[in-house]
Parts: C-alpha cells; sequence; structure tokens
C-alpha cells in the first residue's frame, strides 16, 4: 500500500458516513469476501478503513491495493443489516468506486464506453439483446455450457454461456399460451394501459434492460399475475435501464443520467406505482433520492418516484390471495442481496410460493448469503465468484430441493450456469414465472 506525499481527499465529503462505523466487527462474519479471503482488508470495516484514509488524505485514491480490496467487494450489502451503527456501506463503496472512475486514467475510462453504450443507448442495446436471444434460441450456449468435465472450473466463454443458457423460460408449458396471446396483442405497448376495469387502479411495469432482453417471460408473467388481481397495467419503453449496474461499477455519472430518463418515463406513464421483478432495479431506483440529492431539478422527483416502487412480491402479498394449481415439488428459496439486504424484503417471496398447494418451500441453509453474481463480478472475478458459488450450490445439494427460485436476473444466471456447468440437476426459476405458470385462471 502506498502513501503520497501530496494528499488528496476526494471521500471527504463522505467523512461523516465514514466515522460512523466504531470498529466492533459485527459485520466480518456476513461478508462472503472476508469469509474466503480471510483477510481484514476485503472485510467491511477494512474496506471502510481504506475509504477513511483516502478521505483523510492518507492514502491516494488511485492506490492499486486500495482498488484490488474494492473491487473484490461484491456490493451485496449483507454488511449493513447486521450494523449496529447504520453504517451506509453501499452508498459509501458507490462514492469510493465513483472516485477511482473519476481519477482513473482515459484508457480505464474508455473500457466503460462498452457498457454506456449498450445500456445507455436503447437502440444499440435492443439490438444486442436480439442478438443474444437468437443465440440462445441456437442452443449453442447450452451445448458449450455442458461439454466441460462436472466439478471442473469454467473458463469466461464457457461460463458466459452457461449463464445465457441458464436465462431461457422455465415454466414453458405453462406459459405457452400467454406468449401466444402476446404474439397477437404486439411484442410491447408503452401507451395504452391493458387489464382490469377501464376506470380501475394503474400500475407501472418496468420492462428494464437485462429483464427485457433476455427475461421477457418473467415480465409477461408479472404482467398476468397484476392483472389477475384486477390491476391495470402501463409498460415502460423496453431498454430502459436503471442505471443500477453503472452505480456499482463506479460509473455515477451515467447512473445518474440513467435514473433521470427512469424518473422521466414514470412520471409520463400516468401511473401511480412502478411494479419490478428484479430486486437489483427495485432497490436502486429506491436509492435514486440518494443518487439524486445535489441536483436541483431533480431531488424531490427522485424522492417521490423512489416512494412509488414495489419489488413484485412486496406488492402481491399485500393484495388477495390467488388460485394457484398445485405442484408436487420441494423448492429452495435463495434471496437475491438487493432484496433482502438492501430493501430488507424476506418473507414476502416465500410466503406467496408457500400459497401454491403440495409446494414444499424451504430457504436454503444460508440463503442470506451472495451466490457471487453481483452484476459483472461473476464474469470479472471468476476465480473468487466461483468459489462463492460453489458453496451456494453445494447448499442446494445438501437440501436436496427439485428447483431454486430466486428473484434477480444476476442471481438465476449465476445458479442456473453453476448448476449446468456442474452438472447439478436443479433449475433456477424466478418466483413469479412460478407462480404465474400455475395460476388457476389460465
Ligand atoms: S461497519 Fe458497522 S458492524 Fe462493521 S465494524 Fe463498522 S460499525 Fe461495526
Ligand atoms: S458489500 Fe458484501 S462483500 Fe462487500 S464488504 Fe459488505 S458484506 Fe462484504
Amino acid at each position: 500500500m502506498t502513501t503520497s506525499s501530496v494528499p488528496s481527499k476526494p471521500l471527504a465529503p463522505q467523512i461523516d458516513d465514514l466515522l460512523t462505523c466504531v470498529h466492533c466487527g459485527f459485520c466480518l462474519p456476513a461478508c462472503p469476501t472476508y469469509e474466503i479471503l480471510g483477510s481484514e482488508n476485503d472485510s467491511p470495516r477494512g474496506r471502510l478503513y481504506l475509504m477513511r484514509a483516502v478521505a483523510e488524505g492518507r492514502l491516494e485514491v488511485d492506490d492499486r491495493s486500495f482498488g484490488r480490496h474494492l473491487d473484490r467487494c461484491l456490493g451485496c450489502r449483507a454488511c449493513e443489516p447486521v450494523c449496529p451503527s447504520g453504517v451506509r456501506y453501499g452508498s459509501l463503496l458507490e462514492h469510493a468506486r465513483g472516485e477511482r472512475v473519476t481519477a482513473s486514467g482515459p484508457l480505464v475510462r474508455a473500457a466503460g464506453i462498452p457498457i454506456d453504450l449498450f445500456f445507455g443507448n436503447r437502440w444499440l442495446g435492443l439490438l444486442g439483446w436480439l442478438a443474444l436471444r437468437l443465440l440462445r434460441a441456437s442452443g449453442i450456449p447450452r451445448l458449450i455450457a455442458r461439454a466441460g468435465r462436472a466439478g471442473r472450473m469454467p473458463g469466461h466463454l464457457r461460463f458466459a454461456m452457461a449463464m445465457l443458457a441458464a436465462t431461457a423460460p422455465r415454466a414453458r408449458g405453462a406459459l405457452r399460451g400467454v406468449r401466444r396471446r402476446r404474439r397477437r396483442e404486439g411484442t410491447w405497448r408503452s401507451a395504452d394501459a391493458v387489464g382490469g376495469p377501464p376506470d380501475g387502479e394503474l400500475v407501472a411495469l418496468l420492462e428494464g434492460c437485462v429483464m427485457w432482453g433476455l427475461f421477457r417471460h418473467v415480465n409477461h408473467a408479472t404482467e398476468r399475475l397484476v392483472h389477475a388481481q384486477g390491476v391495470r397495467t402501463v409498460r415502460l419503453p423496453p431498454g430502459l435501464c436503471c442505471g443500477a449496474l453503472h452505480a456499482h461499477a463506479g460509473r455515477l455519472e451515467m447512473a445518474r443520467e440513467l435514473a433521470r430518463r427512469m424518473i422521466a418515463a414514470i412520471e409520463n406513464s400516468g401511473a401511480r406505482l412502478l411494479v419490478t421483478n428484479s430486486a437489483g432495479c427495485s432497490a436502486a431506483i429506491k436509492d435514486y433520492g440518494e443518487w439524486l440529492r445535489d441536483d436541483p431539478i431533480y431531488r424531490e422527483r427522485a424522492e417521490r418516484v423512489g416512494r412509488l416502487v414495489r419489488n413484485a412480491s412486496e406488492w402481491l402479498v399485500e393484495r388477495p390471495q390467488l388460485g394457484y394449481r398445485s405442484l408436487s415439488a420441494r423448492l429452495g428459496y435463495d434471496a437475491p442481496c438487493h432484496l433482502l439486504h438492501a430493501q430488507r424484503i424476506d418473507e414476502p417471496p416465500v410466503e406467496l410460493l408457500a400459497q401454491v398447494p403440495d409446494l414444499e418451500v424451504v430457504k436454503l441453509p444460508r440463503s442470506e448469503r451472495c451466490c457471487g453474481a453481483a452484476g459483472l463480478y461473476g464474469l470479472l472475478r471468476r476465480r473468487l465468484s466461483e468459489d462463492i458459488l460453489l458453496r451456494k450450490l453445494g447448499e442446494v445439494l445438501e437440501t436436496d430441493v427439485d428447483v431454486v427460485a430466486t428473484g434477480n436476473p444476476g442471481c438465476l444466471m449465476q445458479i442456473g450456469a453453476g448448476a449446468l456447468v456442474h452438472h447439478i440437476p436443479v433449475q433456477a426459476i424466478h418466483p413469479i414465472e412460478l407462480l404465474a405458470g400455475l395460476l388457476e385462471s389460465d
């Protein structure tokens, strides 16, 4: 670790938040990277200490060791709920990564441009997603994923193909009729509300970027459950990204720009509530007030929109119970970090799944533990991500479940891909997809 004779203090505005850490160490057992690496600098307390050193000018923000320990953080926020001082670790991590991006050279900044283009330019993004869907439909990703030996750590390409293959619809039979109906109605609507009485309640549905690109079946399933509640829906434009991936990577300006676009789209929808099925998206939108607190035009609008968003499980569990067909199976629930730790939503998905007759629902033994997906972490930090994933897969085997349910695209891809490449006969499914596939009204 190097110190500089000319100290810079890029995290100085966060010093009050940093000083709320009293170094008690209660967060250490909750941290997956500390569990595996056993190093203080790879624990929440250690990383906060390094951020404080930067804020106080004792450490340069572009110090390589600082960057290494920040990069190893999953951003899972498991350290937040267990912290007696209420340290806002997730927000501090985003600021620290943002300062590193600002201080980085042109080459590092240029490396983020493809992500900005893919998620920031809707038309480029839509083309990219369509190409990925075609590749998925070819069956090649699945063949590549299954080609290696079981138990052997997969390379980047094989795991990426496995992640793509893991996005295929699971409740295929049950949703077939819906997809036919959807084709008759057109691929998407943004202006006209559908479902429910014309003067009835209206909610906006987030199509999203990854969710629209690779999990449209889950978006359709969400819409069906909302309609089954007699509520009308209006869809936000496809490809519209919430900015979560950019914020996690420290590309804060792009994240804020995407948040402004999202706020305008939600306001224009005419709905008084936004329902999303992606834990990462609902967590990000709930944080918009924080992201845009220095923007005089958007600050209040961001806070208002943050209060309008509901995760689909959070919304559905408050509504009248729907009728589901029975399913004789044993299901393991794994909590997405950005649902459990960032939004503190624990029981609603389990309570909803428990409404299915004959379905035995159990939480995985360490359901609160990250699966190692964490945005692009699963691809960029393969070794550490694989170590974390193998523990999760061990719990899946130990619990002897037929299927794993989890409500976030990254987790679905990570666990689904892990099962594929390690030849474990368990599929990962979004709880909403499973519920919609069993709706009695079909
Ligand atoms: S982050 Fe919270 S739990 Fe962890 S050492 Fe600091 S005060 Fe203690
Ligand atoms: S966000 Fe997760 S990986 Fe990062 S310090 Fe907190 S518990 Fe550890």
